[in-house]
């Protein structure tokens, strides 16, 4: 009877606490690593998340960029022009493979556009994928991130859109970003890393109307903050 109770107690908080992992946690710069000094967020924009949402910064990244200068700067502005309390998005990832922390996915995103931000998890890549190409550390990086947070939140992988599928007026994720979601690519590689296999990440061909220009990594991207 004891064993019983034992195993049947193992199996019932299993399920809530005891969710085993299928993605290992990808390396992450949190808020605090970076210094983000968020406002605080109002109890009525806490939110559970259930979708994820892909955006491009719609800014061209150059050689020797600061992340942490351009999270800084993003969050004073939209605290300042927009009355934002923290960054819109939850994670922002650099052309180096780097992932960012932003705002606590606990609580709804912001958008300068017009649609339902609730539930959604917004992850932002930086660089103007209408101008330049998105490279392989960046789009591994993000692979990876999206994987993670389809498993830690339970988010199926066909929830995955770029901003311009749930928004109008935007080009944002950017043309050469975009097709990956378009064309299914961003979702098979997810659900290959939650179904615990390594995904086959190709970049594709440069688009006959470009954009042509690779994303820059330089060496001085590469180091750790
Ligand atoms: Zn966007």
């Amino acid at each position: 009877m004891v064993v019983l109770l034992a195993i049947l107690v193992t199996q019932v908080t299993g399920c809530y606490r005891g969710h085993s992992p299928k993605v290992a946690h990808p390396a992450i710069v949190t808020a605090s690593e970076w210094g983000s000094n968020p406002d605080p967020i109002p109890a009525d924009r806490a939110q559970r998340p259930d979708r994820i949402t892909i955006h491009h910064a719609g800014v061209a990244w150059r050689a020797g960029d600061d992340p942490i200068q351009k999270l800084r700067g993003l969050q004073e502005w939209g605290k300042r022009e927009r009355q934002w309390p923290d960054l819109p998005y939850h994670y922002l990832v650099a052309p180096d493979g780097r992932i960012f922390e932003g705002r606590p996915t606990s609580f709804v995103p912001e958008s300068n556009t017009n649609y339902e931000t609730r539930g959604h998890i917004g992850v932002q890549l930086w660089g103007n994928f209408e101008e330049q190409r998105v490279g392989r550390e960046q789009l591994e990086a993000t692979v990876h991130l999206v994987a993670w947070l389809c498993d830690q939140h339970v988010i199926p992988p066909s929830t995955i859109l770029g901003h311009r599928d749930v928004a109008d007026g935007t080009v944002c994720p950017g043309n050469d970003l975009q097709r990956y979601i378009d064309e299914g690519d961003l979702r098979v590689w997810v659900a290959e890393m939650l179904a615990r296999r390594q995904p086959d990440i190709v970049l594709k061909d440069a688009l006959p109307d470009g954009p042509v220009e690779w994303i820059p990594v330089a060496a001085s991207d590469r180091a750790v903050p």
